[in-house]
């Protein structure tokens, strides 16, 4: 789950992060009041959306004005007519897509003196199986490009779970930063922050990009991008909070809801199956077959036919699909719950797509005979090579 910018830097303030002072617009009657709340002389408008590249974005209606997502104002009369410009507009950066994302929310925000832009973040390292920073003095841009063309300029400093941030990790850090004096010690501070607020609330990944030096050498986070461990957020009720269902595609939340495990991709194929590795399979051989997934659904291990009937009905939402595979392997689930489930949401829903349904495992006869006595135009397929050559035929026509 992500969350906002200003959400992301008043979390990190609760641990000590070294933060500007901020207001947050929701709509454009209290823009100027909650801009006059900030002293000056410098205010900095921040579109809030959850994508980054804000800066050198751009809005797709003339009336959003001049400039990307973040821009500056000499006065509070200017932030707030910024704020209101970008309210309620389409924001498209290189993270975005070309649909861009509606600005609901506008961050405005003391303005800084940046002398040096730098880049920081904290991540679940895989490969060494410990939470990770990695630390680079060019900041302000993608890290991505840095990675590729100037990979020296980034360092990776992992952390022992058992000891923490301990001094030569935060030397370490420091120095991959280039800090010095004042700025050194807070750096260390904020290493020591970061750690404290990722583990203790199971994030994912937290970026700060850039941070800043300014002229009196003092630092500061001035963006920051958080996203926690979806597994682990039942146990942060004051997380969940901050989630903004604007920002989430409708059929992931609604898959949520049903505690589906449902992600929309770009292709034509749905595919309703259970379990994850079974769901990585099906979409390879599709993709194998020459067809891509509409979608990563799992439907659990021990679904109801309820659960069936959703994750049908939530396939058949995407405007994008047009064909349906289901792929399941009974195992503590049955096929013949799975075959009631089509049935059920195929009655209520309707089918105007081709359906290729492969089952297998327990009660696997019962299942294909549901499917086989029913009028539905069902392709069936007898084992996962069949099937997805099927349904990419099917397709294709
Ligand atoms: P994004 O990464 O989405 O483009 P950032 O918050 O990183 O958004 O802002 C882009 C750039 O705008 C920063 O690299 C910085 O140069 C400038 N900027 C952002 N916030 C401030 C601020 N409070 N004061 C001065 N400059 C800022
Ligand atoms: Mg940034």
């Amino acid at each position: 789950m992500n969350i906002h910018e200003y959400q992301a830097k008043e979390l990190l303030k609760s641990y000590g992060a070294p933060v500007a002072n901020g207001v947050i617009v929701l709509n454009a009657d209290e823009a100027e009041a909650k801009a006059k709340e900030l002293p000056g002389p410098l205010w900095v408008v921040k579109a809030q959306i959850h994508a980054g590249g804000r800066g050198k974005g751009h809005f797709k209606e003339p009336e959003a004005g001049e400039g990307g997502g973040v821009r500056l104002a000499r006065s509070a009369e200017e932030a707030a007519e910024q704020a209101r410009a970008m309210l309620g507009k389409t924001l498209v950066t290189v993270q975005t897509g070309e649909e861009g994302k509606q600005v609901g929310r506008v961050y405005i925000e003391e303005g800084a003196d940046i002398e040096k832009e730098l880049y920081l973040s904290v991540l679940v390292d895989r490969a060494l199986g410990k939470v990770a920073f990695i630390a680079s003095t060019e900041g302000g841009m993608d890290i991505e490009a840095v990675a590729e063309e100037t990979p020296e300029k980034i360092v990776t400093v992992p952390v022992e779970p058992s000891q923490g941030v301990t001094d030569e990790v935060a030397e370490k850090i420091v120095q991959g930063l280039k800090l010095e004096g004042t700025a050194a010690e807070e750096g260390k501070k904020l290493v020591r922050a970061l750690y404290k607020a990722f583990t203790e609330k199971d994030m994912a990944m937290l970026e700060i990009n850039p941070l800043i030096v300014m002229p009196d050498n003092h630092i500061r986070v001035l963006d920051a991008k958080v996203s926690f461990d979806p597994n682990a957020l039942f146990r942060h009720p004051d997380i969940l909070e901050l989630r903004d269902l604007s920002e989430e595609d409708p059929l992931e939340i609604r898959a949520s809801e049903h505690d589906l495990s449902y992600v929309k991709l770009d292709g034509n194929i749905g595919c309703m199956v259970n379990g994850a590795g079974l769901a990585m399979a099906t979409m390879d051989i599709i993709k194998h077959y020459g067809a891509e997934p509409a979608n990563f659904l799992d439907v659990g291990g021990g679904a109801t036919k309820e659960k069936v009937t959703e994750a049908f009905k939530i396939i058949t939402s995407d405007p994008g699909v047009e064909g349906i595979l289901v792929n399941i392997f009974g195992g503590i689930m049955k096929c013949d719950v799975i075959a009631e489930g089509v049935l059920a949401a195929v009655k209520e829903v309707g089918l105007s797509v081709p359906l290729v349904v492969r089952l297998e495992g327990t009660n696997v006869e019962k299942g294909k005979e549901i499917i086989n006595n029913s009028d539905l135009d069902v392709i069936s397929a007898d084992d996962l090579e069949d099937a997805a050559q099927k349904i990419v035929k099917a397709v294709k026509g």
